[in-house]
């Protein structure tokens, strides 16, 4: 049988650790050729082109700090140059800079929505043009191109102490919706993944103690964190032809965690 991403290329940022690492390696197992971009640790990011390959799968790392215009161009460049072309873009990177409002200095405030927000403008701005000027090819995919941001609950959850990091993933969903309605007609779809609680670096404090992990379950009416194979799956489907009547649209993976389980016993 085919697999799901037989022949694509995939760019996949931040893919050096968490989430993006996850999605990475479910993508080339689907037959992906996988871009693994990174920032700043060309150590993370080999061992996991090292996992793809030992795997049977095809990938590269590039380096870029998606919030730079210049290097997000040549990052693409870099792709082009050695693979022609992309299919499918996987908005990943992110981070946050936790702050009291009243005491975020402006610097976390636009570090956040840099990287969050304005990197995902950039990378998704680059993947369209590729999309338009290449068109849909059937062998590949019925869609011109794929476009997934990762987002977060926090798109639609209020999150004090964290106002940088909310706001920002409130933008990714306007950018993910706007984009989607604009090119829709061009068979470019664009959609969000809203992970909830997943095990990855960014969170540890949350998961890192029994005391904290015990804390965190009372927002998850699973009862277990999520794992990066979670995303990965639901990555995979949103990138596939099997999701190809799915355009704007936030997939939340979350365990329930937007079901507000705080009113489980009637709040
Ligand atoms: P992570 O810290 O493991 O991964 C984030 C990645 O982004 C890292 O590899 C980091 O190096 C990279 N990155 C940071 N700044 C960058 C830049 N300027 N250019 C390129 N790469 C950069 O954390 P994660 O949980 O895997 O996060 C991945 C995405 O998932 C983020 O967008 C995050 O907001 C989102 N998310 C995570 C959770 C969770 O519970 N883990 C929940 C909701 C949303």
């Amino acid at each position: 049988m085919k697999r799901k991403l037989e022949g694509q290329v995939a760019l996949i940022t931040g893919a050096s650790s968490g989430i993006g690492a996850g999605v990475a390696k479910a993508f080339a197992l689907e037959g992906a050729s996988v871009v693994i971009n990174y920032s700043s640790s060309p150590d993370k990011a080999d061992k996991i082109l090292k996992e793809i390959q030992s795997a049977g799968g095809t990938a590269i790392t590039v380096k870029a700090d998606v919030s730079s215009e210049q290097e997000v161009v040549d990052m693409y460049k870099e792709i082009f140059r050695l693979w022609g072309t992309v299919d499918i873009l996987v908005n990943n990177a992110g981070l946050q800079k936790d702050a009291k409002f009243h005491e975020m200095s402006l610097d976390e405030w636009n570090r956040v929505i840099g990287i969050n927000l304005t990197g995902q403008f950039l990378c998704a701005r680059e993947a369209i043009k590729e999309f338009l000027r290449r068109g849909v090819v059937p062998e590949k995919s019925k869609a011109a191109g794929k476009i997934i941001c990762m987002s977060s609950v926090h798109e639609v959850i209020p999150w004090a102490g964290h106002a940088n990091y909310a706001s920002s993933k409130g933008g990714v969903m306007m950018l993910m919706k706007s984009i989607a309605q604009e090119y829709a007609p061009m068979k470019i779809r664009v959609n969000s993944i809203g992970p909830g609680a997943i095990r990855t670096p960014i969170n540890h404090a949350a998961w890192q103690t029994p005391e904290s992990y015990q804390q965190l379950l009372k927002l998850i009416p699973q009862k277990r964190i999520g794992e990066a194979d979670d995303i990965g799956g639901a990555a995979v489907w949103l990138a596939s032809d099997d999701s190809d009547y799915v355009n704007g649209i936030t997939l939340f993976v979350d365990g329930g965690m937007l079901l507000y389980p705080g009113f489980e016993d009637n709040g």
